[in-house]
């Protein structure tokens, strides 16, 4: 009962509001089968020589790179499709009720769905260059082993921000640019555990603030509603109710 109560509150904020900033995190992925770092279920019950937060650092990346690139290619570069999340996003986007989409997850499922004004803050799997010389290379090129080399001999690095890495500076300021220029937050599948990415959150300026999320958070306080439920299935329900007519059954999402 309660529940139905903040889907329906949820929706009417969104129906009312045209500069929507979303900020995610990793729960937004899982319904799309990418395990979540910090999960229980997650990264850390695997079977590796180092723990994910190890083997994705800075230092390790370039001290130990074939193993690098055997946790890499096992566990980040995996193929999946944007779930109810990403795709309802993107719809709200075709609307122009979006500010911007901020995102802490790498996988580019954002895109896939159709999003245009996505700020990557830990980057992206899609993007990968020569630290020698710049060149871009495509994904599927990380799969060589036992680690991908450009043509000029330098090593080619996920353009991904690796722990010890600082986030880039210009997708920072986007996103700080979203977040103030926004009328309605919505932080969805994220804990808000991983910082600087979750500070950012501090910049918004308006009144209400959607909060969904399987677990509580420390911003729970601070929003107008709170659903501790898995985001797909949410957005799905408040897609539902925003556009009752156009959602056929027998559509991909
Ligand atoms: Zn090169």
């Amino acid at each position: 009962m309660e529940k139905n109560t903040s889907i329906e509150k949820a929706a009417e904020l969104i129906r009312q509001h045209s500069r929507i900033v979303f900020f995610g995190g990793a729960g937004v992925s899982t319904e799309s089968g990418i395990p979540d770092f910090r999960s229980v279920d997650g990264l850390y019950n695997m079977k590796y020589d180092y723990p994910p937060e190890t083997i994705l650092s800075h230092r390790f990346f370039f001290e130990h790179t074939a193993e690098f690139f055997r946790f890499y290619r096992d566990k980040i570069l995996i193929t999946a499709k944007p779930n109810k999340a990403h795709h309802f996003l993107a719809r709200l986007e075709d609307q122009k009720k979006i500010s911007g989409i901020i995102t802490q997850n790498i996988d580019g499922l954002h895109s896939d769905a159709g999003s245009k004004k996505v700020y990557e803050l830990h980057g992206s799997i899609r993007r990968n260059y020569c630290i020698k010389c710049g060149k871009p290379y495509e994904s599927t090129e990380m799969h060589k082993e036992p680690f991908p080399l450009c043509e000029c001999g330098g090593l080619i690095k996920p353009d991904v921000v690796l722990y010890e890495e600082p986030l880039d500076d210009l997708t920072v300021r986007g996103a700080i640019q979203a977040i103030v220029n926004s009328d309605l937050m919505i932080i969805g599948g994220t804990s808000l555990a991983v910082y600087p990415a979750a500070g950012l959150i501090d910049y918004y300026r308006g009144k209400d603030i959607i909060l969904i999320n399987k677990s509580k958070t420390p911003a729970d306080y601070m929003a107008s509603v709170v659903i501790n439920e898995a985001i797909g299935k949410v957005f799905g329900e408040i897609e539902r109710i925003l556009y009752p007519l156009q959602n056929d059954e027998g559509k991909d999402y």
